[in-house]
């Protein structure tokens, strides 16, 4: 049978509009976010890549365009992470930057989102969040560095 009513039609049309709106999202994504970038080569985003067995499903590296972007630029940091999506401020920006926000990446999967979000908040206020270990920037800076 086909038609209007048939599995099959209703099976295109749901096709048709699935399409549609991963376009759409893929639309907003870029206007809140900013385009995407591809990352400089990285043997240690690769084999962390593989070790977590991260497959298409990696972070996506963003221009800092968009309000998200803006708000990357205005607190000047080199870039942040909002999800699977990676703010890289500068168009040239140095593969430290990548692997930092990289690992936040891994650090959102690994604690929740959610937790991880209000972890890294919070780490925004104290300044030795970086140097300190068991802080969630230490361990993106240790990421970077080794
Ligand atoms: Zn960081």
């Amino acid at each position: 049978m086909r038609g209007k009513g048939s599995f099959e039609a209703g099976f295109k049309r749901g096709a048709i509009r699935g399409a549609a709106f991963g376009a759409i999202a893929a639309g907003v994504q870029i206007v809140l976010l900013g385009p995407a970038v591809r990352a400089p080569y990285s043997e240690d985003i690769e084999m962390a890549n593989r070790a977590y067995g991260i497959g298409s499903y990696g972070p996506v590296y963003r221009r800092a365009w968009g309000p998200l972007g803006i708000v990357t630029r205005v607190f000047w940091r080199p870039g942040a992470a909002f999800g699977r999506n990676i703010i890289i401020k500068a168009t040239g920006e140095a593969r430290d930057v990548f692997e930092h926000e990289t690992a936040h990446y891994y650090q959102q999967l690994l604690l929740s989102p959610t937790t991880w979000t209000a972890r890294i908040i919070t780490e925004q206020f104290i300044p030795s969040a970086y140097t300190t270990p068991g802080y969630l920037e230490w361990g993106a800076e240790m990421f970077r560095i080794y």
